[in-house]
């Protein structure tokens, strides 16, 4: 605290993002990070950068990135707006479509990040419970709200809604903005990108930090339509008018044509992702299922925790959340085989760990 803050400030509870440890040689599952290098035109592109070019301000507009995610998603560049990291997108978001006089309505278990932006922007929020599977309940979302925001898949259950159950949402809420946070959608969910054309109160967030594995570039998108789009970029030129760098721009550019190697990657973890499911199973686990490049486990009889603090003495990092109704998962990101072959160990050697008959 100060004297010299603004007021509001005091009061503010900022998000706590997962460890980024600074010692070495950790197997690292905490923060949902890819453990494949991007594509290899990202380095090709960054090697061939001449520096003399940052003397420059970039493109304000970040066309060429634009145009690139146009022809990818096969969407108009009208209905694009991109920020530093899709973290970004939905502050400008949150500014520009949710303070309104009713209450953004949200799962009370998703992204936490949503109660921070709401926090800063002094919007009130309504959270509506999750089904005892821990799926959205969107059929019981009120009609009377200034909003409406979930990850599809969520986080951290990892779980994905079929877009049937979207659609109907937007059907029934048809004067307020509802707002697809798909950090996670290249792992297995289904996009509702292709429901913006029929939705002009729709929008779609998606990332490069998960699937494109470039966490450390900050390059995260908005789909929706272009009264929307331009709703974003006056709260963008109200903020910063230059958020993406041109290293962002290029090496973005350069990951979005090579699609081959974006579907291999995903393709990969998702295999990797099923077969630690079935060790985790074997080792007394209940998971649940996962569209995401996570995985949401309870142990039977060992607390979440305990398992938590346990793996990391054995150099495995994983991310825990201590409110009472989730405390007892973990949710471990999927790596490499190599990476999951030492979680499995570091688990085994937990001396309550009991492994079951395949
Ligand atoms: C990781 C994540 C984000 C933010 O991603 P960045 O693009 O890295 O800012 C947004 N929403 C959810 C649900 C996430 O898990």
């Amino acid at each position: 605290m100060s004297k010299f803050w603004s007021p509001q400030i005091n009061d503010l509870v900022p998000y706590t993002p997962g460890e980024q440890p600074k010692v070495a040689n950790l197997v690292k599952l905490n923060t949902n990070e890819n453990p494949y290098p991007p594509a290899h035109g990202v380095q090709k592109v960054l090697n061939e950068f001449e520096a003399d070019r940052l003397r420059l301000y970039p493109d304000p507009d970040a066309s060429a990135l634009i145009n690139e995610l146009a022809t990818t998603l096969g969407v108009p560049s009208e209905n694009l707006f991109v920020g530093n990291g899709s973290d970004e997108v939905l502050a400008h978001a949150f500014m520009a479509f949710f303070r309104q006089e009713k209450p953004l309505v949200k799962p009370d278990i998703t992204y936490s990040f949503y109660d921070v932006y709401a926090d800063l922007y002094g919007i009130k929020i309504e959270n509506q419970k999750l089904n005892d599977d821990f799926s959205i309940s969107l059929e019981n979302y009120p009609s009377d709200n200034g909003g409406i925001i979930f990850a599809n898949p969520n986080a951290p259950t990892g779980l994905a809604l079929p877009l049937e159950q979207i659609k109907a949402l937007l059907d029934r809420n048809t004067e307020t903005v509802v707002l697809v946070d798909e950090a996670y959608v290249d792992f297995g969910g289904e996009s509702a990108i292709e429901l913006v054309n029929q939705y002009p109160n729709l929008v779609v967030t998606q990332t490069f930090s998960k699937s494109r594995s470039l966490a450390g570039l900050r390059i995260g998108y908005a789909v929706a339509q272009p009264h929307l789009i331009d709703g974003l970029n006056r709260v963008k030129n109200s903020f910063n008018s230059y958020p993406m760098d041109m290293l962002a721009i290029a090496a973005g550019v350069a990951s979005l044509k090579d699609a081959d190697y974006f579907n291999e990657m995903c393709n990969k973890i998702i295999t990797t992702r099923e077969n630690t499911r079935a060790r985790l199973e074997r080792l007394g686990f209940n998971l649940l299922p996962s569209a995401t490049n996570f995985l949401f486990a309870e142990h039977k009889f060992i607390e979440g925790g305990e398992l938590m603090g346990y793996l990391r003495t054995k150099g495995v990092l994983v991310r825990h959340f201590s409110r009472p109704d989730i405390a007892n998962f973990l949710r471990i990101t999927i790596g490499t085989d190599a990476e999951m072959d030492a979680l499995i160990e570091a688990l085994k050697s937990h001396p309550d760990m009991v492994e079951l008959d395949a």
